[in-house]
């Protein structure tokens, strides 16, 4: 099923949409543990999956479509496949698109990517899709629903909040159809993005995206890698539990389902949680969201 139908028959309905990422991207997700995780992940009923694509060389990136085939097709839920842009060619693409064609992929979040830690910035890997917007419409015209990532805090690399917006609307503009944002821990950053989006008159359905914290080093990875910033209630959680991981862990998940809560309450479009292939934390954010 396309995801944008999924957005807008969930509008009818008065429902919101709950969506889970998994990722296989350095190959370490093997069939049989994507089957597992897959599975359940399924067993929550989310309105779709989304399975990441590694950007950077030496991933397992065939494993992308791959594995939306076989969770679509073993648990009956929609799933979408990432794919990024960032050193790809023309034919590659249409590679791609074949490739993608064959595993029955209906659903596709285009996306830049970010240039591989060992790129050499003075002599990048020839592409020819400079922003994901230019990946957008090609996806679009091979006849997939295509979506694209939103940045409430603005990306990192674009300092100025508004033309990431703009940014954003580019990509609307280009046909992506629902969106589906980079991790916040600070909801009022997602409300003021989302009036600025209103302004740009953006209108495709944005589904926000919550990641559970889990230890320390994730969420400083994360922090460093996207910039979202650490409120102070996630900072003093971090001090309260720094010795003690297994209250840590708890705590970020407790984090995470008030802003889950906090998001439906304030009417969002849909939810996508950032699940980390783990769906014991999957179903304490389910069980929040429909308590
Ligand atoms: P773009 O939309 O192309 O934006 C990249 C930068 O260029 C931004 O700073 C933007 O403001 C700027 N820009 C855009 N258009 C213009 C323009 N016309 N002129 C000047 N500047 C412009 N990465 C992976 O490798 N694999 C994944 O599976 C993956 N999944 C993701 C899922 C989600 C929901 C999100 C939020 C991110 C994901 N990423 C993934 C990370 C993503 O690839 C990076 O954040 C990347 O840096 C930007 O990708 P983008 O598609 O948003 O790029």
């Amino acid at each position: 099923m396309r995801v944008d139908t999924i957005f807008n028959q969930a509008k009818t309905a008065g429902a919101l949409p709950v969506s889970f990422e998994i990722f296989p991207p350095k190959g370490e997700l093997t069939l049989e543990r994507a089957r597992e995780v897959g599975n359940g992940l399924a067993a929550l009923d989310p309105s779709f999956i989304s399975v990441t694509y590694s950007a950077g060389g030496g991933g397992n990136k065939g494993a992308t479509a791959q594995i939306a085939e076989l969770i679509r097709e073993e648990t009956g839920v929609p799933t979408v496949a990432h794919l990024t842009c960032i050193s790809l060619l023309r034919d590659e693409l249409e590679a791609k698109i074949a490739e993608l064609r064959d595993h029955g992929v209906q659903n596709v979040l285009a996306l830049r990517g970010d240039a591989p830690a060992d790129d050499d910035p003075a002599n990048p890997h020839p592409a020819d899709f400079r922003y994901a917007k230019d990946l957008i419409p090609a996806l679009v015209d091979a006849g997939f629903c295509v979506g694209a990532a939103a940045y409430p805090e603005g990306h990192i690399d674009c300092d100025d909040l508004a033309l990431s917006v703009r940014h954003l609307r580019e990509k609307q503009d280009a046909g992506a159809s629902f969106l589906v944002t980079q991790l916040f821990f600070d909801n009022e950053f997602f409300y003021r993005f989302r009036e600025l989006a209103d302004g740009a008159g953006i209108t495709a359905p944005i589904a926000a995206g919550i990641m559970p914290f889990m230890s320390k080093q994730q969420i400083s990875r994360m922090v460093f890698m996207c910039g979202a910033s650490l409120p102070s209630p996630v900072i003093k959680l971090l001090a309260r539990y720094e010795d003690d991981p297994v209250s840590l862990r708890q705590a970020g998940i407790e984090y995470a389902c008030r802003q889950l809560e906090d998001l439906r309450d304030h009417g969002v479009d849909g939810c996508h949680i950032y699940t980390m292939n783990r769906a014991d934390v999957a179903a304490a954010c389910m069980s929040a969201l429909r308590a």
